[in-house]
């Protein structure tokens, strides 16, 4: 097994790159359904995913030669990983153990996005002193409207009260929790008036909110999904506006961000170990993927062999 400090010196030494931090979807796998969700999980996409060890794999290459010091692991659901969720996502924590450090240029630091559903006491136990925060998803404390949304499926029922148990989960545990919601047509009148009713729910359950970020629902290009979901950059920007009234005194810190910060910044590492990015004249279905990652032998490389603006990436991933 690849040893995460093996070469840090090396490294160091050689030091002209930062180091970076980014979103590594391990998985499209998921076991809910949100309407402004894109997976990309017909069979043939799912068959690609990297196993196990090949995870394992990348996140060696992606710290040890890519200097990624920070990972968000996400999905799809990244608690669905492997043939006995949660087993494996377990498995994959305790092997995260190893690149973890009190010397901050050594350590990996671990955000999990999570949709909750899936947390219990056994896995929120597994989380402590490997992972530094917890993203959920809350949208709206109406449970009419996050069936809309597409968050209650099957047996998975009362997303917001699930969602709240989670946060609670976490904060017994002294995990810190970044809340997320997408802001589109559906709620963006709403969710100003909801949010204090979101917090409370969530610090009565035991929660620690940090974080909150707010998306501008982006498009993927469908018309029929981008109909259901998009709204204009103003109503996101007057939302937001309205969003931070509601929240003014607390010490949450509040992230707003809309299509172009999303557009700018994109890098997500895909559950194949390649990497999707945008170009500047690139919209959603024009987007472009690198190769395996564990092909670049440093993040200079990755730059050289694609279209990819590594001052935008800099000002946006390096750390
Ligand atoms: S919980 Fe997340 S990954 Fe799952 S369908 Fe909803 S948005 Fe997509």
């Amino acid at each position: 097994m690849l040893k995460p400090r093996d070469n840090l010196d090396g490294l160091l030494q050689g030091g002209r790159e930062p180091f970076y931090k980014g979103y590594y979807l391990m998985t499209s796998r998921c076991n809910l359904d949100c309407g402004y969700c894109v997976l990309e999980n017909a069979p043939h996409q799912l068959r690609q995913e990297l196993d196990f060890e090949d995870k394992k794999a990348l996140i060696a290459h992606l710290y040890e030669h890519l200097r990624f010091r920070h990972l968000t692991l996400s999905g799809g659901e990244a608690l669905l990983i492997g043939k006995h969720p949660p087993n494996d996502f377990i498995e994959l924590l305790r092997y995260l153990r190893g690149f973890r450090s009190e010397v901050a240029d050594e350590n990996l630091g671990i955000t999990v996005y999570s949709n909750g559903t899936l947390l219990s006491d056994v896995v929120a136990d597994e989380f402590v002193g490997i992972v530094d925060m917890v993203g959920l998803t809350i949208d709206s404390a109406n449970n009419t409207l996050l069936s809309a949304i597409g968050r209650n499926k099957g047996r998975y029922q009362e997303y917001f009260q699930r969602a709240v148990n989670a946060c609670g989960l976490l904060g017994k545990r002294g995990v810190s929790v970044k809340l997320h919601s997408v802001i589109g047509q559906m709620n963006y009148k709403q969710i100003a008036y909801e949010v204090l009713e979101i917090l409370d729910a969530v610090l009565a359950a035991g929660g620690q909110i940090t974080k909150w970020k707010f998306y501008q629902y982006m498009s993927y290009d469908e018309p029929l999904r981008d109909g259901a979901f998009s709204i204009e950059t103003d109503q996101f920007k007057q939302g937001c506006d309205r969003i931070s009234s509601a929240l003014k005194g607390s010490d949450i810190q509040l992230h707003f961000k809309d299509n172009k910060e999303m557009n700018d910044s994109l890098f997500n590492i895909l559950p194949y170990g390649n990497a999707q990015y945008l170009r500047t004249s690139d919209t959603w279905s024009s987007s472009q993927r690198t190769g395996n990652l564990q092909n670049y032998a440093s993040m200079s490389d990755l730059f050289a062999a694609h279209e990819i603006d590594s001052v935008a990436f800099h000002r946006f991933h390096a750390i």
